[in-house]
């Protein structure tokens, strides 16, 4: 059975995600190729292209396809398996593992993965995302490091302009570095991203054969990435490659629920502003929280991830409709969400379980026991046994966040280790053991010390 048929049978109504416009399944080859246009609008002065793509795009390319197609006759749909063998890996947003609904969750928001683990994938809903936003957690499942390690994550500190203006579009961080290996380069592979963190500025596209990306987040979702899904394995993908997909649908700005929703209240979509004083979020999280608010975000969040699902039952069947098997599977998520916790909403700065607490799934394989650092997701990608790896993760100072604050929020390095259970935060003294050893490399490299100084602070301490 289909997944996307799979997860609407065990939902209890699948209404309002209805009018989510189905991609089209059997695409002739005319509608294909025009399709495959719409995302990639050609880029002019006066309207830039809101997709980066390393797919060709010009009309006259598209128009010679087509004729070729024209001549040739049109493909019939694959049998399944008929393509090839591909690896897949899917992080999902922004998903917190306790709105799962084999972790607990209540309410059929996850059809699909709950279908999945009822099929024999392994599942844990106590996997640690390895850094507090995209770009550390994905350097870290790209590169199999620990964040001190890639030194890839928010700066104290960021570089002025010298560094120039893919900085800039990157916020206060580090890129990846090129010095680190990434999965990409290790096996052939191909991207689509709803998230635009990992477009050409936060290195994390490097090593991808195609990649299809937006420049902006809420372009690139559901049935639009689904679309691209199927173009790039249509037009893209071989035998043996690593199809990565970001499915970004729980992650702002979070979609208006319909009136007609079987069991959330219809509520008006939104997006954080967090870059003023005059803002929801801020009054908000400078402790003059909201309730109205608190349960809009929660509800919205909820339909995010039941988006999300629904666009991974449609990816997977997109494969399999493309005729590709699948040699291993691995879905997993680079951080939750705040949804009014701790006087705190979206994520990114703080390491609290509903920020840092990620499902992770495999088919096939095992998963062990406890909590693990979802950045065994590189190892399991790959078909290779689980790195023993430490479970803890580190959050930076956001400056411009902390000014907003008056330096009362978001100005501290904070860290936690799961195994065993410490939280430590810069304002307290450092602790003995490995976790202190590691806050002192994390301090350095927290306020701007380069990479090849980290890995020598890190050889120093002994830690590798
Ligand atoms: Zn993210």
């Amino acid at each position: 059975m289909p997944h996307a048929q799979a997860a609407a049978a065990t939902a209890h109504s699948a209404a309002p995600l209805d009018r989510f416009p189905k991609p089209a399944a059997d695409a002739v080859c005319g509608l294909t190729l025009h399709t495959g246009t719409l995302l990639r609008p050609r880029p002019s002065p006066n309207r830039p292209s809101l997709v980066d793509s390393t797919q060709p795009s010009t009309p006259g390319i598209v128009l010679g396809l087509w004729l070729l197609a024209a001549v040739l006759g049109c493909r019939s749909r694959p049998v399944a398996g008929s393509s090839g063998s591909i690896s897949v890996f899917v992080v999902l947003d922004t998903v917190r593992a306790d709105h799962i609904g084999v972790c607990g969750e209540a309410r059929p928001l996850t059809p699909t993965l709950d279908a999945l683990v009822a099929e024999g994938a392994a599942l844990s809903c106590t996997a640690i995302a390895p850094g507090s936003w995209t770009l550390p957690s994905h350097a870290s499942f790209f590169t199999g490091l620990e964040v001190t390690e890639h030194g890839a994550h928010a700066l104290a500190n960021p570089p002025e302009e010298a560094e120039g203006s893919s900085r800039r579009k990157l916020g206060p961080a580090r890129k990846l570095s090129d010095a680190h290996a990434v999965l990409a380069e290790s096996m052939p592979a191909v991207m689509v991203s709803g998230n635009p963190v990992l477009g050409p500025s936060s290195g994390l596209s490097r090593g991808f054969r195609h990649r299809t990306v937006p420049k902006h987040f809420g372009k690139l979702y559901g049935a639009r990435l689904v679309k691209a899904v199927q173009n790039m394995l249509k037009e893209n993908v071989r035998d043996g490659d690593l199809l990565f997909i970001n499915i970004a649908d729980a992650h702002t700005p979070y979609r208006s629920i319909p009136e007609d929703h079987p069991f959330l209240s219809p509520r008006e979509g939104l997006t954080w502003n967090q870059s003023t004083t005059d803002s929801d979020w801020f009054r908000f999280v400078s402790g003059t929280p909201d309730p109205a608010l608190e349960t809009r975000t929660r509800d919205l969040y909820a339909y995010g991830i039941q988006r999300a699902d629904r666009t991974l039952g449609r990816v997977l069947d997109a494969i399999e409709a493309a005729g590709f098997s699948r040699r291993r599977l691995v879905i997993t998520s680079d951080h939750g969400e705040y949804l009014g916790e701790h006087n705190l909403l979206g994520h990114g700065h703080y390491l609290h379980d509903e920020n840092q607490m990620v499902p992770l799934l495999v088919q096939p394989g095992t998963l062990p026991e406890g909590f693990i650092s979802a950045t065994a997701a590189h190892d399991l990608i790959q078909g290779q046994p689980i790195q023993e790896r430490p479970v803890r993760v580190a959050a930076w100072p956001h400056p411009k966040k902390s000014a907003l604050f008056d330096q009362q929020k978001f100005h501290l390095i904070q860290a936690r280790s799961w195994t065993p259970a410490l939280e430590w935060t810069s304002d307290q003294p450092t602790p003995d053991g490995p976790l202190g050893a590691w806050l002192v490399a994390a301090k350095a490299s927290a306020s701007g010390v380069g990479d090849a100084e980290l890995h020598g602070l890190l050889e120093q301490l002994g830690y590798h």
